[in-house]
Parts: C-alpha cells; structure tokens; sequence
C-alpha cells in the first residue's frame, strides 16, 4: 500500500508487515553473538509483534571495533563536507519514501497514533536535511594574531558516537542525535530503545542504501543494562549522546568517569510548568492548548506541560474549560488517523503512570476527569486531570510521563514564578499573557533551557533544543548540536618574517 490515509488502509499495511529484527553491525544484518532475543509488544493489543537481537558486551565490542577502523580509514571523517552532504540527502529522501512504512513501525513498536508517528518521520527528515545542508557552511577560524604567526582553530569529528535513545520518538530523536553526528564525520553507534527498536533497524538499512561507509552507522537493539552498559563503558567510545531518563542519564556520567571520560551530552527528563494569567486573550484557545501541552503522545513528552498554574481568579472558569477540551482528547485504536491519544508504551509505563494516579487521589488532590484505565486489550488511559496539586504532592513534582495533569494556583506573578522554577528539572516552561512587560520578566526569570510565551512546544530545526539542572546539559537541533559533536583543534605556526 503506496499511500494509506484510511484506518482500514493501515491495518491492511500493519497486517502485512515484516520487520528486520537483527542488528546492523558493520555493513551486515546478523544475531547477536549469544543468539539471545526479546519480544518487542504492540501495546494497543499486548502481542508480541517480532523478536529482536538481544545484543549485549560482546557485540558492543565487535561494533566499536569496526566503528573506529572505519574512523582511521577517513572514508566518511576525512570525506569532504559536501560530499558527505549529498550521501545524507539521499538518505533523506530514501526516509521520504518510505516514510509510512516508518511510521507505522514506531506506531505499532510504542502505540502513538499514526497521525502522530507520521509528524515525527517529517521531523526526522527535516532533520537529516538541515544538517546535511549546514555541515559544508560552517567554517574554522582565523584568530588575530600579529605578523610572525598565523593561528587556525579548526572543527575536527570526534571519532567514535554512541547515541542511546528512548521510546517516546523512537525515530525523531534518534534523527536529533545521529543527523548531527553523522554530518559532522563520526561514526555512529545507535542503541534504540528496548521497547521500540523496529524503526531504527529500517533506518539503517535504508542508510546502506544510501551509500554510508561500512563500519560508520550501526544499530545494537538490546537493553540498557547490558549492551547500553557496555558502550557507556567502552575505551572506544569518544562520546555518548543520550536521551531518557534522569536517573539512567547519571549513570552514563559515572561510567564515563570510570572508562575514559568520553564526552557525556545528556537530555534527560522534566516536570515543565505552563502559567495561564489572567490577562491572557482566547481562554477557549488557552484551555485547548494547555490540554493538548500534556495529552499529546499520550502525555510520555520530555517537555509535557504537566504542571498547569492558573491565577485563582480566573481558575474555576478555566479549569472547566481545560476539562471540556481533554474529553474530546480520548485514546483510540493507534492506526485510526483520528485518533488522538493512543496507548501507553507497555504494561510496566502503564502500571506506573496508574500508580501515580493513586497517589494523587491519596494525597488529596481533586480527580476531576480520568483516572482510570480503559477496558479491553491494550494499554490504554484516558485523559486524567487533578486540580487543587500542591508543589508537595509526588503528582505535583515527580514525572510522570502520562496523560497526567497537576493543576495549582495562584495569585501573584512572584508566586508563580517561584512555584515553577521549584523543581528539579528544567527542560521548558511556558506562560500565556498579553501584558508585554510581564512577558519580558517571567521570560528572564523561569530557569528552563526553553520558554514558550504564547504558545507551547513552538519551535523547528533551527534553534537548540535541551534543558538546565536535572533535565541535563545538551542541545539538541540547530548548529549548536554539531558543537557537540566535534572538536576544536587550536593550530599556532610560526612564520618566519
Ligand atoms: P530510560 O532512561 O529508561 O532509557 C533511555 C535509554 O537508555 C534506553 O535506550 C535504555 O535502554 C537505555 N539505558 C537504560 N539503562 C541504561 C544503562 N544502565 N546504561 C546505558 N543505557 C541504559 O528512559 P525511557 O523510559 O526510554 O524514556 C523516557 C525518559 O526520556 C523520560 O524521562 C523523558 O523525559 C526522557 N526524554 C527526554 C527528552 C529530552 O529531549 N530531554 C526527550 C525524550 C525523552
């Protein structure tokens, strides 16, 4: 099926699928060196969808080795810019091609809705193109020296990349991470996420095609503990660039520390606040917004608007409103175009998230929609809002990563600039308001590595994506994600007058 627009067309192209399962290591598809597999779910039904390569230290090894010869061979580090431009644009337009199949993959592998899942491939794409396109316009420097030297600081890769990647975008941030690094001339070594491998696996067959070196992008399915492990660990990695977790994201810089202080880029987790003032303009449009910050994917965003601060005045009117637009916001069967929500990743998110819900409902916030899982196969719950949170509930400050919103109030700016940046994290915050002195000064003062005045979650390729504090220290998107993947090499020569 070329072009599937409707539900039925998608279950027919589901129906018949067949998914690549083995790692990609060197130029090949082969099994882990242990033979060892896992089941990756469909969550929408609870079945197993295909079994995937288990791959663990052994293959980490066999991948670092074959990633650093090709590194010292320079056919992809030491390719000039331009060219390596054009084998990513094919790259690009080989993912364009197939871009439905990709999206059906990262739809049956985590449960977000088709809809969804084909924004992401477009992300990806879009991506892959803007540093394909930025990497032969950027240049070294010339630093001032005086008539008897002549100082260059060139931008040089940085040899080996390990990017280990979560679930919720399983393709989009893997394109976040691997676009950049592959542009800037290094080898690549993915770990998709155990919960949705299949969509990286496609990737690296489609990046065969496209003419990328043996040796320079390879892909370990298997879990974070063993193969994950063993690449942070690794003396032959140069730098790990992760997305997920907090706590895992610590892990990373200790093995860091005990390996050989690889370069540790970390985006990591967030509690973000969402400050509706009574000045706003459109509260239907707001409310709309605001409901769409936490339900979109089902509430499993880094940047979820999970904290919701609403001025007292105006906080019975909008809460109702907030409420009226999550019910039209129900999940649905992940392959219907129509559906907003789909399901959650799998049982363990799924018994997490309600665990949350509990605990909020123990705590004393008010339930006032949701709150309990829908019947039926598949992992599924519904939009779930508390009002009345305080900064002291776990729902009010620990992360949930489901269709959870913690709605608080207040009454002065003050307080709810202190109520917001009372977190650990600080991954985007955002505020609605038409009092533009306001804006300027809640802009300055959130501590978030990204702040949405009138909006939430604006933003394209090019400007840098990544938190503060606990939410970590990279950025992802724009030119300053090839910072971190390259290097700066300082050259002073002597000349002679
Ligand atoms: P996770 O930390 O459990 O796993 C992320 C990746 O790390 C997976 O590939 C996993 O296998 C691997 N991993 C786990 N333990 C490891 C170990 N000991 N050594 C090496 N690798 C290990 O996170 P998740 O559940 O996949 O994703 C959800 C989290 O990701 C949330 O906290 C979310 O906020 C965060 N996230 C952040 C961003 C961002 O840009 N800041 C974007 C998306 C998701």
């Amino acid at each position: 099926m070329s072009h599937p627009q409707r539900h039925a067309d998608w279950q027919q192209m589901a129906a018949d699928r067949q998914f690549e399962t083995r790692a990609f290591i060197n130029d090949a598809f082969v099994e882990a060196a242990s033979g060892d597999t896992f089941e990756t779910i469909n969550p929408a039904t609870g079945k197993c969808l295909a079994r995937v390569a288990s791959c663990d230290a052994p293959d980490a090894e066999l991948a670092v080795g074959h990633a650093r010869a090709a590194f010292a061979s320079g056919e992809w580090s030491r390719l000039a810019p331009g060219r390596r431009k054009k084998i990513l644009l094919v790259l690009a337009d080989l993912m364009e091609t197939h871009r439905h199949e990709l999206a059906l993959l990262d739809t049956l592998d985590m449960g977000k809705p088709i809809a969804s899942s084909l924004g992401d491939v477009q992300g990806a794409i879009g991506c892959f193109r803007y540093h394909a396109e930025s990497i032969d316009k950027l240049f070294g420097e010339v630093a001032p020296t005086g008539d008897d030297s002549l100082a260059l600081v060139l931008r040089e890769p940085l040899g080996v990349v390990a990017s280990i990647v979560p679930w919720n975008f399983p393709l989009m941030m893997t394109a976040w991470k691997v676009a950049p690094a592959l542009a800037a001339g290094n080898s690549v070594i993915l770990k998709p996420s155990e919960k949705s491998p299949l969509s990286a696996l496609r990737l690296a067959e489609l990046a065969r095609k496209a003419g990328i070196p043996s040796g320079v992008f390879q892909v370990l399915p298997g879990f974070g503990h063993t193969v994950g492990k063993a690449l942070a660990l690794s003396m032959g990695v140069d730098c790990l660039s992760f997305t997920g977790s907090t706590q895992v994201g610590k892990q990373l810089m200790q093995y860091a520390g005990q390996s050989n202080l690889k370069k540790v880029y970390l985006e990591c987790g967030g509690k973000s606040p969402n400050l509706v003032f009574a000045d706003c303009k459109d509260l239907d449009k707001v409310a709309r917004n605001a409901a769409e910050a936490i339900f979109h994917n089902q509430g499993e965003v880094c940047i979820a608007g999970s904290r919701l601060l609403v001025e007292n005045s105006i906080r019975e009117a909008f809460v109702e409103k907030v409420l009226a637009a999550a019910e039209t916001m129900q999940p649905g069967d992940p392959l219907d175009p129509e559906s907003f929500m789909g399901a959650m990743v799998d049982e363990t998110q799924y018994r997490r998230v309600l665990d949350f819900i509990r605990q909020g409902v123990e705590e004393g916030a008010s339930l006032r929609a949701g709150g309990e899982a829908l019947k039926g196969d598949g992992w599924f719950i519904p939009p779930t809002v508390f009002d009345g949170v305080t900064p002291q509930m776990v729902i009010g400050r620990e992360e949930i990563f489901g269709p959870v919103l913690a709605i608080f109030g207040f009454d002065t700016e003050e307080e709810a600039i202190a109520m917001a940046n009372d977190s650990d994290y600080g991954l985007a915050a955002g505020f609605w308001s038409q009092d533009i002195d306001r804006i300027m000064r809640v802009t300055r003062r959130l501590h978030s590595g990204q702040v949405f005045v009138n909006n939430w979650a604006g933003g394209d390729q090019t400007v840098p994506f990544g938190g503060v504090k606990q939410s970590g220290n990279g950025r992802d998107k724009s030119h300053h994600s090839l910072e971190e993947y390259s290097e700066l090499k300082t050259v002073w020569m002597s000349l002679t007058p």
